[in-house]
C-alpha cells in the first residue's frame, strides 16, 4: 500500500460508520449570502455553570456587532464536556439572555429548542459532523490515532520538566504515536485499546504567526507545533476542533470570545488551515473585573466572593433589563455615554457599536455606577410601567409584597407616580427589590414607626409642631394652601419661614420652615426624606394623616 492507500485504510479503520464527506456538509451549510460587510457572530457558552456577567457582556458584543453590520448572531451550546455539565445549564443561559433582552437571530432558544438553518446548534448533536471532518483529515495524513495512556502522558511531562524543555506537550520526538505503522494501529484497535485522534502539526518552533485581533490589534505569536487532540477517546471533539468545524459550517465571520483564548489562536489557525477553511476574524474581550472591597486591588469577579458575578443576581434583585444593558454598554464602549446624551430616547441596543473602539484592558464592574445608571433608567419610566415591572418581579420574588400592591393597582400606581412623569423625576429607585421599603409607609402591613428626630430638633418642639399643624391641617387644601399653612406655623413656634434669614441669623430662631416640614414628614411617614409630602398626604387620606399626627405627637 502506498501512503495514500494507508491513510484511506486508516480512515476506514478508525471511522467505519462515517459515510458522509466534508462536501456533504459544505452543501448542507452553504455560504450565507449576506451583503458585503455583514458579520456573523456567535455566543458559545458551555452549560457548565451559572451564567456569568462576563457572558452577558460577551453576548451583547456578539449581538451588537452583528446588528450594526446587518448580519446574524446566534447562540451555540458547547456541551462537549458532559462531566461538567449542570442540570439547568442551558435554560440558565437562555433565560438569562431573555431576562436582559439579548436576542440572537438564530440558535438555541431554550432547553431542546432552536431556530435557524445552520443547526443543530448544540455540539453534542453534531458529533457526526466532527467525525466526518476528522475522517477526512486522517485520509489526508493530517491526523492520527494516539494510544498513549495518561501514565504515558505523565511520563512525557515529567521528562520534559527534567530536561527543562521550552515547549511542553505532545509534539516532535515526544509524539510516540505519530509514526505508528498501519499494522501497529490495527493491532491496538483489535485489542480494544482506547485512542484519541491527534492533529499532525507541521508547525515549526522558529516560525511565528501574525493575526489582527479586532480589539487588540496586531498580535504575533510562535506557530503551533503541538499535535493537539481533536477527538477524545469517546469520539467527542475538544473545544479546539469543535470551534474550527462549527465556526466554519455555521459561517461565523467574527469570533468574539474571552481573552483566555488568545493563547490558543495559533492552534486554531493551524486547524482552520489544515481543514482548508478561511480563518475567522478574532476579537478577544477583556475580563470583567472589580476593585476588591478589602484590598482595593483590581481582580476578576469571582463566583465565590461576588454575588454580582452571576446574571441571576440581577434578576433576583430586580434590576430592569434596560439598566443592565445600558450599564454594560458604558463598560463596552467609551463612546456610549456621549451617544446616550445625544440620543436619550433611543433603545440602547440601537447603539452604533464598533468592536475596534472597545478597550482591551479589563473592564471594571461597579455596582454603585450600575445603581446610578439604573436610577436614571427607572426615573424615566411611567408609573404604569413601574407598576407592571414591580408587580412582575414581586410575583416571583416577594409574594407578600405582591399581594399587597396588587390588591389595589390603581392606588399603587398613584403612589408610584409621586414625583414621576415630570421633567425632573426623582431618582430614588435602582431596582425593584427596593420598592417595598420605598413605599412601605403607605401600607399598614409594612409600616414601621420611627419617630427619631434630627439632632437640631427637640422632642418638645416636635410635639408643639405637630399639635399646631393638626389644628391647621385641612385635607382639602391645594398645594400652595398646604405649604402656606406650614409656613404660618413657623413664627409662633420661633422658627422662620425664610431659610436664608435663618442662615444669616441662626441664633434668633430654633430652625426654619424646612425643619418644621421635616417634623411633619417624620410624623406622617417615619422618614426624613420622601417624595412630595403633599401628594403623600393626599394619598394617605385625612383620617390616616390625623391618626399619624396624633400618634407621633404622643410619642416623639
Ligand atoms: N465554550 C467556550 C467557553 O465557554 C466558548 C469559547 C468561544 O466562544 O469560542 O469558554
Amino acid at each position: 500500500m502506498d501512503k495514500q492507500e494507508i491513510n484511506e485504510a486508516l480512515a476506514e479503520l478508525l471511522f467505519p460508520d462515517i459515510d458522509k464527506t466534508p462536501e456533504y456538509y459544505e452543501q448542507m451549510y452553504p455560504e450565507r449570502g449576506l451583503p458585503e460587510g455583514a458579520r456573523v457572530t456567535r455566543f458559545a457558552p458551555s452549560p457548565t455553570g451559572y451564567l456569568h456577567i462576563g457572558g452577558l457582556f460577551g453576548a451583547l458584543v456578539d449581538v451588537l456587532t452583528a446588528k450594526v453590520s446587518g448580519g446574524i448572531s446566534y447562540l451555540r451550546i458547547e456541551d462537549t464536556d458532559k462531566k461538567r455539565e449542570i442540570e439547568d445549564g442551558v435554560s440558565g443561559i437562555t433565560d438569562g439572555m431573555k431576562a436582559f433582552g439579548v436576542e440572537f437571530d438564530e440558535g438555541v432558544t431554550g432547553f431542546g429548542t432552536e431556530t435557524g438553518s445552520y443547526g443543530p446548534y448544540t455540539q453534542s448533536q453534531r458529533v457526526e459532523i466532527y467525525q466526518t471532518i476528522a475522517k477526512s483529515l486522517v485520509k489526508q495524513g493530517l491526523a492520527y490515532p494516539c494510544f498513549c495512556s495518561s501514565e504515558d502522558l505523565d511520563s512525557i511531562r515529567e521528562r520534559q520538566e527534567a530536561e527543562g524543555a521550552d515547549i511542553r506537550g505532545y509534539f516532535g520526538k515526544w509524539a510516540k504515536c505519530r509514526d505508528l505503522s498501519y499494522e501497529e494501529i490495527e493491532k491496538n484497535i483489535s485489542e480494544g485499546k482506547s485512542w484519541v485522534l491527534r492533529f499532525r502539526s507541521d508547525g515549526s518552533p522558529d516560525k511565528r504567526i501574525f493575526f489582527e485581533d479586532m480589539i487588540r490589534g496586531k498580535i504575533e505569536m510562535p506557530e503551533n507545533i503541538i499535535d493537539e487532540v481533536l477527538l477524545k477517546s469517546d469520539g467527542i471533539p475538544t473545544y479546539h476542533f469543535a470551534h474550527c468545524c462549527d465556526d466554519h459550517f455555521m459561517r461565523t465571520t467574527h469570533v468574539v470570545r474571552g481573552e483566555e483564548w488568545i493563547s490558543s489562536v495559533p492552534k486554531h489557525i493551524a486547524l482552520f488551515k489544515a481543514c482548508g477553511y478561511k480563518v475567522p476574524k478574532y476579537a478577544h474581550t477583556p475580563q470583567v473585573m472589580k476593585f476588591d472591597d478589602e484590598t482595593g486591588d483590581k481582580r476578576k469577579l469571582s463566583k465565590r466572593k461576588d454575588p454580582e458575578a452571576a446574571v441571576s443576581y440581577f434578576v433576583e434583585e430586580g434590576f430592569p433589563k434596560e439598566s443592565l444593558t445600558e450599564y454594560l454598554l458604558t463598560l463596552l464602549s467609551s463612546g456610549f455615554e456621549d451617544w446616550r446624551r445625544a440620543n436619550p430616547d433611543v433603545p440602547a441596543m440601537d447603539y452604533p457599536f464598533n468592536l475596534k473602539k472597545m478597550s482591551s484592558s479589563g473592564c471594571l464592574f461597579d455596582l454603585v455606577k450600575l445603581n446610578d445608571v439604573s436610577k436614571n433608567v427607572i426615573c424615566r419610566m411611567s408609573a404604569s410601567t413601574v407598576y407592571d415591572r414591580v408587580a412582575a418581579w414581586a410575583k416571583e420574588f416577594d409574594g407578600e409584597f405582591y399581594n399587597v400592591i396588587s390588591a389595589d393597582p390603581d392606588r399603587t400606581r398613584e403612589i408610584l407616580n409621586i414625583d414621576r412623569e415630570s421633567p425632573k423625576p426623582r431618582k430614588d429607585i435602582a431596582k425593584w427589590s427596593e420598592v417595598r421599603d420605598y413605599i412601605s409607609y403607605f401600607y399598614p402591613e409594612f409600616y414601621r414607626k420611627d419617630y427619631s428626630l434630627p439632632e437640631n430638633i427637640s422632642a418638645s418642639d416636635a410635639k408643639a409642631i405637630v399639635a399646631a399643624y393638626a389644628k391647621a391641617y385641612s385635607a382639602s387644601d391645594d398645594k400652595d394652601g398646604w405649604f402656606g399653612k406650614i409656613k404660618e406655623l413657623c413664627e409662633p413656634l420661633r422658627f422662620t419661614p425664610n431659610v436664608k434669614e435663618y442662615k444669616s441669623n441662626p441664633d434668633t430662631y430654633k430652625g426654619h420652615v424646612g425643619d418644621v416640614s421635616t417634623v411633619i414628614r417624620i410624623a406622617v411617614t417615619s422618614r426624613r426624606n420622601t417624595p412630595d409630602l403633599y401628594s403623600i398626604m393626599l394619598l394617605l387620606g385625612e383620617d390616616e394623616v390625623r391618626a399619624r399626627l396624633a400618634d407621633a405627637g404622643a410619642n416623639f
